[in-house]
């Protein structure tokens, strides 16, 4: 099997070559049948029914949307009325949501078909998908390591679940949520595109809550074709989420086509420096030559204040963490604890017993920097670093029209292997995190694979409301290269 992008099933919907009956069963044929924990919830009955009522449309009307029909699957962490909505944590086990997300429910109103709801680190928090209460996620790349190992590779995280149910062809597409990296890394290590929009594009309404200020939906496709279809229909206004941009909504497939023989990439020496993979580094290398074929001019630039990103985000977000998760407590949301002796006990049995702990090491982390005294020292402090890291993008594009580099320093890494050690897990996002501090859209998109076999990602920034410019840049690579065609379940060819 090779991969089947959301514009091919567009196509074939539209001809009348598969319904979306079908399509829908076979995607939850294959779910049934992996091994990779990648749902944490499989909605087949409602499924079922939207397929149904998808077809009923098209055979009703000439002009449908695009993707009418088409089956995705959705991040846990989205909340949709009547479903099971657990954002990995065992707080919200059993947790049915009772209103649906203004992105999901403006893709079902597009007619998009949920398969499920996917895998994720615990309330968001990690890059291994190993905090998730629901187990491990096994990356499909797995079996495809070269030297004979076969031992499990983590999918990256948080979207981890999306990421390995794409790549593995249990959906074709999944959104996702990234906060520091969590739709970018996960794509790099699992050979797809993923795309953080600008901060404001994609309403937060029913996205349970991380960091406030950072956290931003966007799709997880095999192409940057299929992020602007599936873009389209996810990002628009919403009178619901005070920090939802109130701009034109804008057809993101409009620019792919367009050349980019008068484009301008900028290489931050800072994202090339210690602690990047060689493997990685030379398929990033690569990926620049390839641009520079398409015509493109290369210029070394410099974001001196990025050293700076992964201590302002390790305030940042765990303070809006500390303040968002205060709500489970026990008394409105999921889990109460069935023994305790007084209110107070009820609370901090519940969130033990609730959390798990990267949570909880986050909440600390946030209480503390908030606590009155320190509140200048760190979070204060902070946020004058995400002024001067958000300038730097400023300034540098001033000279480059993208920003380049590796999504992640290393490919996907053995299960297990780093759990123990924070802080290089942390180092995972060291490239991304900027990015969501400055609020910028950015992408990942396959770049090749490492001497072992993995996939390596190629990063790319550009400029605040700049998607579609984004796509295009995105889109013309993928027109000369076949890297994201490659699947774990086939051979891998050549680009
Ligand atoms: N890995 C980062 C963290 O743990 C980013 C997570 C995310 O983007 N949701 O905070």
């Amino acid at each position: 099997m090779t991969i089947t992008t959301l514009a091919e099933l567009s196509a074939n919907l539209r001809n009348g070559k598969v319904s979306s009956v079908e399509l829908t069963k076979e995607y939850l044929d294959r779910i049934e049948s992996s091994e990779h924990n990648a749902f944490i919830s499989v909605t087949s009955d409602q499924a079922l029914k939207s397929a149904l009522a998808a077809d009923k449309q098209r055979s009703s009307e000439d002009n449908s949307s695009a993707l009418l029909g088409v089956p995705i699957a959705q991040k846990d962490i989205f909340c949709i009325e009547g479903t099971r909505t657990t954002c990995g944590s065992k707080i919200l086990e059993n947790f049915v949501a009772p209103y649906t997300a203004t992105v999901v429910q403006n893709m079902h109103n597009s007619g998009i078909v949920t398969l499920g709801k996917t895998n994720m680190d615990e309330f968001a928090m990690g890059s291994s998908n190993e905090t998730s209460y629901f187990g491990d996620v096994k990356n499909p790349w797995s079996s495809r390591q070269a030297g004979g190992s076969k031992g499990n590779l983590v999918p990256g995280g948080s979207s981890g679940g999306s990421a390995a149910a794409v790549s593995a062809g249990l959906t074709p597409a999944a959104t996702g949520t990234d906060t520091g990296g969590s739709i970018r890394q996960p794509a790099a290590f699992c050979n797809l595109t993923g795309v953080k929009p600008s901060y404001g594009r994609c309403s937060r309404y029913g996205m349970i809550a991380f960091a406030s200020s950072l956290d931003q939906a966007g799709p997880m496709t095999h192409t940057a074709e299929d992020a602007a279809l599936l873009l389209n229909t996810m990002a628009g206004f919403d009178i619901k989420d005070s920090t939802s941009l109130d701009v034109p909504s804008e057809d993101f497939t409009r620019d792919l086509g367009a050349s980019i023989n008068d484009l301008t990439i900028g290489l931050p020496s800072e994202f090339f420096g210690d602690g990047l993979d060689n493997d990685v580094a030379v398929l990033i290398e690569n990926a620049i030559k390839e641009y520079e074929k398409l015509g493109a001019k290369i210029k070394e630039i410099s974001l001196p204040n990025s050293h700076l990103a992964l201590p302002s985000y390790y305030v940042i977000a765990p303070a809006e963490a500390s303040s968002n998760l205060s709500r489970f407590d026990g008394v409105r949301y999921g889990l109460r604890a069935e023994q305790y002796t007084d209110l107070v006990d009820m609370y901090t049995q519940t969130r033990t017993q609730g959390f798990g702990d990267e949570v909880k090491r986050r909440i600390m982390i946030g209480a503390y920097a908030l606590s009155s005294g320190y509140y200048d020292a760190y979070y204060a402090q902070a946020q004058k670093l995400r002024r001067l890291i958000s300038n730097d993008f400023t300034n540098a594009f001033k000279e480059c029209d993208v920003i380049m580099g590796p999504t992640t320093p290393s490919p996907a890494f053995a299960s297990g292997s780093r759990s123990d050690d924070p802080v290089s897990m942390y180092l995972n996002d060291i490239y991304t995190i900027p990015v969501n501090l400055a609020g910028l859209p950015a992408a990942s998109i396959p770049a090749g694979f490492t001497q072992n076999g993995l996939p390596a990602g190629l990063h790319l920034i550009t400029p605040y409301l700049s998607e579609s410019k984004l796509l295009n840049i995105a889109h013309q690579y993928q027109l000369v290269t076949d890297w994201h065609r490659q699947s774990p379940l086939t051979t891998r060819g050549n680009a």
